[in-house]
């Protein structure tokens, strides 16, 4: 009963030649990784770590690296379109993602002894770089009030605090960490005086402990409490103080990012609900004749279209150096809900079975759910549109 989605249950829009051998380099990976395996992880509350060491290993990960680090070079839609099809083949990119959005802040604002450091590792895949520790949790999307502080003492620093949501960070070897080193009180703009560390967990002796969160999907994620975690201040990106643009400046890569697994999942829900609803006969007729379950299928297609369309465009901007932000949060918010909306139709269509895990229909959309409130919630991004977009005023 373990049903695949194939590609030539749907095909892409032809708007010239979009990776196609990333596509298929990345489909012959997932297929080795069927439902049954994604279902296991999740009963036993474990991390992908065959299926990530995998993609590591063939160069996947270390797609947006560039060459002289020991990357591909690729662009920015190269890694939609891994993590698209990593979603369109039932599996999930949650496991590692973060890697590829977080490469940015290293590459724009590390030092080159930094890059020297990490980059070759991360590139080979023997440095897991997966884990980003922003939310905390008395201050949520506030983030210029969060409260972990790191203190400079010496040649290092000193940091206190909770972070919530850091997921992956026990199955990390690298993780950036949003921090304060300048009081509130003491900056002129509440958005200076955060800085970003980044955290060698493999180097952490004491001052840090990890608290699993339980969700309602596989994601790994945990709960961290900094008592006394010393930092090198060699680790320090950038410059101190300028942390919250940094994290600005990646968050467009990242919405474009997840809009392609976003994407990847309105494709599987989509392929899946249709060829299920030619074939299931209800009452002597196959039940996508009905409207009811026809049209939601539709309408999730032409959802799905307009997100693809957006997010090739915000990519292609991104690329070019031009400002995206309003393409990548219109392709988040639009990718996100045809995702959603195309779970639903897969659920109605496939009537109580979508109820059995076997048919994995559950799964993603639980997974589909979650894109709404992270990385970044739908509020969050209409806010943007509508203060930055539009000029309305600001609610925060
Ligand atoms: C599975 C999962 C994994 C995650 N992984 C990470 C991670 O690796 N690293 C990390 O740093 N974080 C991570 N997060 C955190 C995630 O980014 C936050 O949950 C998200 O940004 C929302 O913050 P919050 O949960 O604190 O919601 P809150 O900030 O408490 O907001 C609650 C609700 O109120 C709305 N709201 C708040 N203010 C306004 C306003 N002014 N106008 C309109 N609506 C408003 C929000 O949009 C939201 O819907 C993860 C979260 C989840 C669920």
């Amino acid at each position: 009963m373990d049903q695949r989605v194939t590609d030539t249950e749907m095909t892409m829009v032809p708007l010239g030649e979009d990776y196609p051998e990333i596509r298929a380099g990345v489909r012959a990976i997932c297929d080795k990784y069927p439902g049954a395996y994604w279902r296991k992880l999740e009963k036993d509350d474990e991390y992908a770590d065959d299926f990530v060491n995998e993609l590591s290993a063939s160069g996947y990960l270390g797609a947006l690296i560039p060459e002289e680090y020991g990357g591909s070079g690729l662009p920015l839609r190269a890694g939609c379109v891994i993590l698209e099809e990593i979603h369109y083949s039932g599996g999930s990119a949650a496991a590692c993602h973060a890697q590829m959005y977080m490469m940015g802040t290293m590459l724009r604002h590390g030092s080159e002894e930094q890059k020297q450091r990490y980059l070759p590792g991360i590139a080979a895949g023997t440095i897991r770089f997966q884990a980003f520790g922003v939310t905390e949790p008395t201050t949520g999307s506030d983030t210029t009030q969060l409260k972990t502080r790191a203190v400079r003492q010496g040649d290092k620093y000193v940091v206190n605090g909770q972070k919530i949501w850091t997921s992956r960070a026990h199955k990390s070897d690298l993780m950036t960490l949003l921090v304060r080193t300048t009081a509130l009180d003491q900056v002129k703009r509440r958005t200076d005086g955060l800085s970003v560390l980044l955290v060698d967990l493999r180097a952490v002796k004491s001052g840090l402990t990890m608290r699993r969160i339980e969700t309602m999907i596989n994601h790994q994620t945990n709960e961290l409490f900094f008592d006394d975690l010393e930092v090198p201040v060699e680790n320090l990106i950038g410059e101190e103080g300028q942390g919250f643009r940094y994290i600005l400046d990646g968050m467009n890569a990242e919405r474009i990012l997840v809009s392609g697994e976003m994407l990847g999942d309105a494709r599987y829900f989509i392929a899946r609900a249709s060829k299920y609803a030619g074939e299931r006969v209800v009452f002597g007729n196959p039940i996508g004749k009905n409207q009811g379950i026809q049209f939601p299928i539709a309408r999730a297609y032409a959802e799905w279209k307009a997100a693809d369309m957006v997010t090739r465009a915000a990519a292609a901007l991104f690329q070019a150096g031009k400002p995206c932000g309003e393409e990548a949060n219109t392709a988040k918010l639009l990718a996100s809900e045809a995702a959603w909306h195309a779970g639903e139709a897969c659920m109605q269509t496939f009537g109580g079975f979508a109820a059995a895990k076997e048919f994995d229909i559950e799964r993603k959309w639980r997974e589909a759910r979650v894109y709404q409130i992270a990385p970044i919630s739908t509020n969050m991004i209409l806010a943007y549109i509508g203060q930055h977009v539009l000029g309305m005023p600001r609610s925060y």
